[in-house]
């Protein structure tokens, strides 16, 4: 026998039966940016290597370690390990910046990166993201936040920290990394390798090494806050007493500095303690250098990035609900050929009303149908013999009460059954209400 293939370490499977799990978070995510005025982009899975490169940074994790890039022919590609890059180039390419802005943007899409795969951490993940490009203000910042902050609270979640900070503009880094060199140089030999370049290089990123070493020597680290420039400073202010305002919560983290190149000032993180170490659910921030950066006009802009993953994990861990999958509406049980026609028939007409409908298609008897019927969760059940084809008329059996009403086979087929679906679907509110009131 031939061995059987698996998946590659570090992906998931959905299957039919978890399927709407996504389609919850999937549809609220959707829903909710599409609240904020932010429509749905779709770009490609792969982008030629140097648009990482460019943006995403040479001296972070993603670039250095984690990027899948693949040469095809005598070209070479990389599979998108985020999706703010490709989001960005789009813009640029298909003219968006020059339209009204600021133009606003959201994706639902898989990145890949080459990490150690654990719980939270997968090599192909997903993720709800948007991007928001021409609006300097810290109105925005707020905007972007709150948008995120909807998401969550529209998920059920409790229990997520919000955590913001400042990383500053250029101008306040430069002072910025020479008290971090300062700090850093007397433990160069405990370093990490990678960090020893960051040194020289991006001395922040040591503050985002996920090594314990180099994360016990950061400890002490100078802290960004208190090398802001003036600008930097009241936007960051602004932020605050905007998500005041709107009633959100935060905790300022200056340790927080995110694992790409392109943030400036605002920097935030949702974070929940429910699903283990990787508990970052949604990270995001400001990136006004990155447009220009990418060969465009300087166009200030910001965005986020949800990991679905880890979300539907926490909504999972903290009992939040779904949305319930849909079930057979009917599921019709034909006795012999003629039947079958006959259901076929039946079928095609409901359905093309969007009802679910079902029939055999194993040849089983009646016993192991009714059996199926019962599995998948059919409304409703009508077993078709010779008898019921002769006299044009059978029986619609509901399978939670038992009760059969007597329905047509004719052209009042359809209908007929409209009716008993919609007196199903009444009774069935009523008693989820008085269930709710109870
Ligand atoms: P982390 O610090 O957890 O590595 P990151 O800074 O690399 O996160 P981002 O690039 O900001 O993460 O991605 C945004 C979100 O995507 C994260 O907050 C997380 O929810 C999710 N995410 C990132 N990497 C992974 C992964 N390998 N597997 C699953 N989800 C991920
Ligand atoms: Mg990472």
């Amino acid at each position: 026998m031939a061995i059987k293939i698996t998946r590659p370490q570090g992906t998931e499977d959905v299957t039919p039966k978890q399927i709407y799990k996504w389609h919850t978070v999937e549809h609220m995510a959707r829903d909710t940016a599409e609240a904020f005025g932010f429509h749905e982009i779709r770009i490609p899975t792969f982008e030629s290597t140097e648009l990482f490169l460019r943006s995403v940074g040479e001296t972070t994790d993603v670039v250095q370690k984690e990027m899948y890039t693949v040469k095809a022919k005598e070209t070479e590609f990389t599979l998108r390990p985020e999706g703010t890059a490709g989001t960005i180039r789009s813009m640029l390419q298909n003219g968006m910046l020059n339209d009204a802005l600021p133009q606003k943007a959201f994706y639902i899409l898989s990145c890949f990166r080459h990490e150690r795969p654990q719980a939270g951490r997968l090599r192909e993940f997903h993720q709800f993201g948007v991007e928001m490009a021409g609006s300097p203000g810290p109105a925005s910042d707020a905007e972007i936040i709150s948008l995120a902050k909807a998401i969550l609270d529209r998920a059920g979640l409790k229990n997520i920290a919000l955590y913001i900070n400042s990383i500053g503009c250029p101008t306040c880094r430069t002072a910025y990394h020479k008290a971090l060199k300062a700090y850093f140089m007397p433990h160069k030999e405990e370093l990490c390798d990678t960090c020893l370049t960051r040194l020289e290089k991006n001395p922040m990123r040591i503050l985002d090494c996920k090594s314990p070493v180099c994360g016990e020597i950061a400890k002490d680290a100078p802290i960004i806050l208190n090398y802001l420039c003036e600008d930097c400073q009241q936007h960051f202010q602004q932020l605050q007493t905007y998500l005041r305002a709107m009633n959100i919560e935060f905790t300022i983290n200056p340790k927080i500095v995110r694992g790409l190149d392109y943030y400036t000032k605002t920097v935030f993180e949702f974070v929940t303690t429910d699903i283990g170490a990787q508990g970052t659910v949604c990270g995001g921030g400001r990136y006004d250098g990155l447009i220009e950066q990418m060969g465009g006009k300087p166009t200030p802009a910001m965005g986020f990035a949800m990991g679905l993953e880890r979300l539907i994990m926490t909504m999972e861990r903290q009992g939040c609900a779904f949305e319930e999958p849909t079930t057979c509406d009917l599921y019709i049980a034909p006795m012999d050929a003629a039947a079958m026609s006959t259901a076929m028939q039946l079928g095609q007409t409901l359905r093309a009303s969007g009802y679910q409908v079902e029939y055999d298609l194993m040849q089983r008897g009646l016993k192991a149908q009714m059996k199926y019927a019962n599995k998948i969760g059919a409304s409703f059940v009508m077993v078709l013999g010779e008898n019921e084809l002769q006299s044009q008329k059978a029986n619609l059996k509901n399978m939670e009460t038992g009760e059969q009403v007597e329905i047509p086979l004719n052209e009042k087929f359809e209908e007929k059954f409209d009716d008993i679906a919609v007196q199903y679907m009444f009774h069935d509110m009523l008693e989820d209400l008085k269930k709710e009131c109870q």
